[in-house]
């Protein structure tokens, strides 16, 4: 059989610990038989990270920007734990987080549905992705004790000396305040990735915030993103026949959870954090769950959702059998190849993606997984699968499409 040919190299980052076990078997198994793999392969490995004084957490981001297209292993980012574990020079920063900055993107997190693994909530027929902000608001705010009674304003002094005013509170007593801000550009990149991502996935785009209680901060964001959907979106959703729809986040909290699914949702920073936790655990599994980071300018980074598993990587370095979930990782290969087809016009590449994506899917439906899984599943007496075994499965599954 001969394999699918690419155009374009993807930009491949490697990880840590048991994601980077199954990184090597699922391009063993899954990947190279079937395609002929053009990647442009970085090793963000912690002790290459280390080597390298994460210059190349840095050139793996710069790649990114390059070709387009990255697809990412779960990687370990220190903590004092590591420093000594793996002799750092330094505590090196989320890799991740290194390449948000660069990339300057949004994080669209989506479940991945299997029969068998139900949602705890019994209408979701479809996926519900998360679009989380991922710039300012609490987690970049300043915070003050207040003591005793006194006068708390927040004072914004311009360029040129003047200053405007805004009381917070008299306080006759002890409390607390706090200071949180954003900014328009970073606003502005968060609502053209949705809309970009509600085009590309053909999924309405739901966004809420308190802007009835928070007339200046909150409304900002729901004037950003109208003004740039009137502008630029607008004849494009109604082209691709889909709805941006805006509402209050406790009006929106109440929908989700009477709705089918089937949209994204778009959250201010924190929403989006407190909302991505509810909804990966009420669709069952982190390990079930697709990421991908997507910049304004159109790059796109796949990853899996959950961490490197380091637990089962103990097991496995002692020799022990390990049933670990590979699925978010097999997926995270299968979207950034389909949208390498997709940009490259390769239809045999997207067609590898949706079959391998299937594959998974069958093989689960089939009763064959892993412990996680089993653990959580209502399909009767389920086959439990050793890391490797579960991959071949797969392959088996995928083999029996030709
Ligand atoms: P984790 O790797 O997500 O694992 C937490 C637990 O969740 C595991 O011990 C396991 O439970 C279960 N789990 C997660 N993924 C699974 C899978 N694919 N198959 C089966 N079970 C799975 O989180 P962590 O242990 O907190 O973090 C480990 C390292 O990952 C840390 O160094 C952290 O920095 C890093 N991390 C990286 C990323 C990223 O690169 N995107 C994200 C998060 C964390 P049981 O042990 O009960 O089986
Ligand atoms: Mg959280």
């Amino acid at each position: 059989m001969s394999k699918i040919e690419m155009k374009t190299p993807l930009v491949e980052m490697d990880g840590d610990e048991m994601t980077r076990i199954l990184w090597q078997m699922i391009k063993e198994e899954l990947i190279t038989p079937f395609v002929d793999l053009k990647s442009e392969y970085y090793d963000l490995g912690l002790e290459h990270r280390n080597e390298t004084n994460d210059q190349v957490t840095v050139d793996s981001a710069e790649a990114t920007k390059k070709y387009g297209v990255a697809v990412k292993c779960a990687t370990i980012t220190p903590n004092a734990a590591r420093m000594e574990e793996y002799d750092l020079k330094e505590m090196w920063k989320s890799p991740n987080g290194t390449i948000r900055a660069i990339l300057d993107g949004t994080v669209f997190r989506a479940p991945i549905i299997v029969k068998g693994i139900e949602p705890c909530v019994g209408n979701w027929k479809k996926p519900i992705t998360i679009a989380r902000h991922a710039y300012g608001d609490v987690y970049k705010a300043s915070e003050m004790k207040i003591d005793g009674p006194g006068k708390v304003e927040l004072v914004y002094t311009k360029e040129d000396g003047t200053e405007v005013r805004e009381l917070v509170h008299n306080f006759t007593g002890a409390g607390v305040v706090q200071g949180q801000h954003n900014l328009c550009n970073s606003i502005d990149s968060f609502a053209r990735s949705c809309f970009n991502f509600a085009l590309d996935s053909k999924q309405d785009l739901w966004f809420a915030t308190k802007d009835t209680i928070s007339k200046k901060y909150d409304h900002t964001f729901k004037d950003i993103f109208q003004e740039i959907y009137d502008a630029e979106y607008k004849d494009k959703f109604e082209a691709a026949g889909i709805e941006y729809f805006y509402t209050l986040i406790d009006d929106a909290v109440a929908r989700v959870m009477k709705s089918e699914g089937g949209f994204i949702w778009a959250c201010k920073n924190y929403d989006g954090d407190v909302m991505s936790d509810m909804l990966s655990s009420a669709f069952g599994s982190l390990a079930m769950m697709t990421s991908v980071l997507v910049s304004p300018q159109g790059y796109f980074e796949y990853e899996a959702a959950h961490g490197t598993v380091q637990r089962h990587y103990y097991k496995h370095l002692k020799g022990e059998e390990t049933s670990t979930n590979s699925v978010a990782t097999i997926f995270a290969w299968s979207g950034a190849l389909r949208k390498r087809g997709e940009l490259d016009e390769l239809p045999d590449l997207m067609k590898f993606a949706d079959q391998l994506e299937k594959a998974c899917i069958d093989t689960i439906e089939s009763g064959k997984m892993t412990g996680d899984l089993a653990r959580i599943t209502t399909l009767e007496n389920p086959t439990v699968l050793n890391s490797r075994d579960f991959i071949v499965a797969i392959r088996e599954t995928l083999e029996s499409y030709v």
